[in-house]
């Protein structure tokens, strides 16, 4: 019941909560139905880490809750994610029982048009992961299929989605933490240019990397999502000042848009399975009038080194702030503030400590130039490769998400450069700020299976044009609405 609720598309919830058909409760109770649900039995998906539909109606219900553009709709957030009903933990030990004292600007945003917030959503802890298993908490496990990983570091709100427990959800990226499990979860999810959306709130692992991102069922849903979260904030310095989204051409075709296909995102390694389903994308945009090209991007070889340089650096400059004075827990019986610090930071989890210890590492005396300032260069060659192309009068480019479909819990967590090599397809936007988003194009052992496209800077529009077409025409060859 829950399911096909919010199988419906966003805008049409919100327009039947808007006009009295729906009320806001029965979607929240539609909402406790599918969690638990999806919870019970032996193989939980636990998605979230805190999940209170009462607490989040937040302080002041009413007028937005019945009228707003997400009128009584119940929305999940990622546990990185301030929120100032909820404990914001990043599923780190080190933020147990943390309770932000403001909200973040997304979350007010999503409250000032009505929605309502369900719950805080698991992750890998501060972000730092591929497939959620990283959460002190405990892993979440794909919907689809309970012995795999649902992708991360987002894996909650995907799984969130994905089992029918909210229609959308925020998440967050660095390097591919929303595309990542959107694909492993069969649902669209879309990361903006970096400044579109404001970051005030979003506690910080990369900053020059980090970006808010949605998660939906469906293109549309997650355009909504965004153009409610988007747009100017002076609490935010990196946030920018532009027009909005201007969705209002969504529907309007592929019809003499250039397509690009970079080589380099179809390497022999790659599973033909999914090959083969970028090919029919490809062919079903060519029928809709599209110009499907080939382009070259010849630094993506370089972009995983380059990622692990730069993000871990920003880190272990970030997570200093967590010293058991200022934030979360503290170890009470110390004896001298280095005990402190020393007890404090055994927190963090395995991951976390390794990244912290990669960034100092990077960024110390004798290896500043030979690492991080090298990093930086290239990362401004990946950002080059993408204007050219996108210069020479390609509009998208269209790639798949992941190497692979979602895999089984367990397998990558002996080797976390297999971990990394997940990201491969992904972390290059996040290096060039540029827009990107993964949606569904098929499956293979019916385990779904992500297209990813991206944009020049600031044509969100554009980009969720060519994924609305995709996502027609497949839905239609399905039989689906
Ligand atoms: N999986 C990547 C990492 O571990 C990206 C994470 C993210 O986007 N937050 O860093």
């Amino acid at each position: 019941m829950s399911d096909s609720l919010f199988a419906r598309p966003l805008a049409e919830l919100s327009a039947a909560t808007r006009g009295g058909d729906l009320r806001s409760d029965d979607l929240l109770e539609a909402s406790g139905a599918a969690l638990a649900a999806a919870d019970q039995g032996a193989e939980p998906v636990h998605a979230f880490l805190a999940f209170e539909p009462d607490r989040g109606r937040g302080t002041v219900p009413g007028v937005a809750e019945q009228t707003g553009a997400l009128a009584g709709i119940p929305i999940a957030v990622k546990d990185n994610i301030s929120t100032s009903d909820f404990p914001t933990t990043c599923g780190s030990r080190i933020l147990e029982g943390y309770r932000p004292p403001f909200d973040a600007t997304v979350v007010k945003r999503l409250r000032q048009a009505g929605a309502v917030i369900v719950g805080k959503t698991n992750l890998d802890e501060f972000g730092m992961g591929s497939s959620t298993e990283h959460s002190a908490y405990g892993l979440t496990r794909n919907p689809l299929d309970r012995s795999r990983v649902p992708g991360g570091s987002s894996g909650g709100s995907a799984a969130a989605v994905a089992a029918g427990i909210v229609p959308a959800a925020l998440g967050s990226e660095t390097g591919g933490s929303v595309r990542q499990p959107a694909a492993f979860c069969g649902i669209v999810g879309v990361k903006p240019t970096y400044g579109r959306v404001s970051r005030y709130g979003l506690v910080a692992f990369a900053s020059s990397l980090d970006h808010v991102a949605v998660f939906g069922r469906r293109v549309a849903d997650a355009a909504l999502l965004l153009d409610t979260i988007a747009g100017h904030d002076p609490l935010d310095s990196t946030s920018a000042v532009r027009p909005s989204l201007d969705l209002a051409d969504l529907d309007g075709g592929v019809e003499g848009m250039v397509i690009g296909v970079p080589e380099e995102y179809f390497p022999h390694t790659l599973d033909t399975r999914i090959a083969k389903l970028c090919r029919a994308a490809l062919r079903r945009l060519e029928a809709l009038g599209a110009e499907v090209r080939e382009v070259s991007l010849p630094n993506t070889a370089h972009a995983i080194p380059t990622y692990y340089i730069i993000a871990p650096a920003e880190a272990s400059s970030n997570l200093a702030r967590y010293d058991g004075v200022r934030y979360g827990r503290r170890t009470r019986d110390a004896g001298s503030l280095q005990e402190l610090y020393e007890r404090t930071r055994a927190l963090f989890g395995e991951e976390v400590k390794r990244r912290i210890m990669l960034g100092t590492y990077v960024l110390s005396a004798g290896y500043y130039d030979a690492y991080y300032a090298q990093a930086q260069r290239v990362r401004g060659l990946i950002a080059q490769d993408f204007r050219y192309v996108f210069d020479s009068g390609v509009d998208a480019i269209f790639t798949p998400t992941t190497p692979t479909p979602a895999f089984r819990i367990g397998e990558h967590t002996a080797d976390p450069y297999e971990m990394y090599l997940s990201d491969v397809f992904t972390v290059t936007a996040n290096l060039a700020g540029i827009p990107a988003m993964s949606l569904p194009i098929g499956a293979v052992d019916g385990l779904p299976v992500g297209g990813q496209l991206l944009a020049r800077h600031w044509e969100e529009a554009k980009m969720l044009r060519v994924a609305r077409a995709l996502e027609t025409a497949i839905r239609m060859t399905n039989g689906e609405r």
